[in-house]
């Protein structure tokens, strides 16, 4: 072996090195963005502007998917993102239900306009299902099912925009179809099922590796329960970040497994969390869950969680 190659064969083992020590260091490979504490944003989160949002979704009244009151909905949020400098795609699909063919629609919102906004895949996609269970003879208008997550979304892309260097690597993604009109088993989860289908016929490169999916998170009592089926390292890093704010009591790591919209997402190889409140059993897919059963306080508390956890531990690379 000569000198020239000596010296190859050490820069490859440095290279390697590296490249073991970011794998192990739970940083995002591949990802050039660095967290600094004085671009933070998840501070400025306001739950009383979430809230105001998911008050507005709420006054369309119950919107199951392909119901007139679900695209007023889609206008409100395309508007409202719109207004923050967020451009939406929307994507229409039909799919079969057991009340027959339904016409869904998945938002896409990247920070910026027109289609430049969408010229870079994201890193993250950070998601939310805006459909309310089709309960008929019931007035059911979802404030914490469907409203709460996607009140807080909105929120998120006011506070992002606030650091574009953060904001573009996330997509929001505001899922349709996410209730079952009977049971999973038959149906339901028709929006991520469709994006997962989607991402999946693309090359690696081109999918995004991560996805955080809210849902249920502005009951009172606040009990955010991870479930196993999401990925261990963002799960855990999460709890990270709510002890790091002081929030860690509303929040923990289940050791069961929950059908919602990451589950799509998980099988095609995504990297997952999904901060979901299952403990709120009995006002959940009643007439009951309606705004006085949710606080801006606990939709500020999971807000301000989740993006700490996106902006230092996941895409900021720091545990
Ligand atoms: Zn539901």
């Amino acid at each position: 072996m000569n000198r020239t190659r000596v010296s190859i064969l050490v820069g490859m083992i440095a290279i390697l090195a590296v490249v073991i020590f970011l794998a192990s260091s739970g940083g995002l490979p591949g990802s050039s963005f660095q967290y600094d504490p004085s671009k933070a944003v998840h501070g400025q989160l306001s739950g009383v502007k979430a809230l105001a949002h998911v008050q507005a979704l709420v006054d369309f009244g119950p919107r199951p998917s392909g119901s007139e009151a679900n695209i007023r909905q889609q206008d409100y949020i395309i508007a409202e993102l719109k207004k923050l400098g967020w451009t939406t795609r929307r994507d229409a699909f039909t799919d079969k239900t057991t009340r027959g063919p339904i016409e869904f629609a998945n938002l896409h919102a990247r920070l910026g306009e027109g289609d430049s906004a969408f010229s870079r895949t994201a890193e993250v996609l950070v998601c939310s299902h805006f459909d309310t269970k089709y309960m008929p003879g019931i007035t059911f208008v979802g404030a914490n099912d469907g409203g709460s997550s996607t009140g807080l979304l909105i929120e998120m892309a006011r506070v992002l925009a606030a650091n574009p260097d953060l904001a573009e690597r996330i997509e929001l993604v505001f899922f349709d179809g996410e209730e079952a009109i009977t049971s999973f088993q038959v149906e339901g989860l028709h929006g991520s099922k469709y994006l997962a289908k989607k991402l999946r016929a693309l090359p690696e490169g081109d999918r995004p590796p991560y996805a955080v999916v809210f849902d249920l998170i502005g009951d009172k009592n606040l009990n955010v329960g991870i479930p196993s089926n999401t990925d261990l390292e963002m799960s855990n890093a999460v709890l990270e970040a709510a002890e790091e704010l002081g929030t860690r009591k509303h929040f923990s790591v289940l050791h069961t497994e929950i059908i919602d919209d990451h589950q799509p997402l998980h099988e095609i190889g995504m990297r997952v969390t999904n901060l979901i409140d299952m403990d709120y059993k009995p006002y959940w897919h009643t007439s009951a869950d309606t705004m006085d059963r949710i606080t801006a306080e606990s939709i500020e508390i999971s807000g301000r969680t989740g993006l700490l956890f996106l902006e230092k531990y996941l895409l900021g690379g720091r545990r």
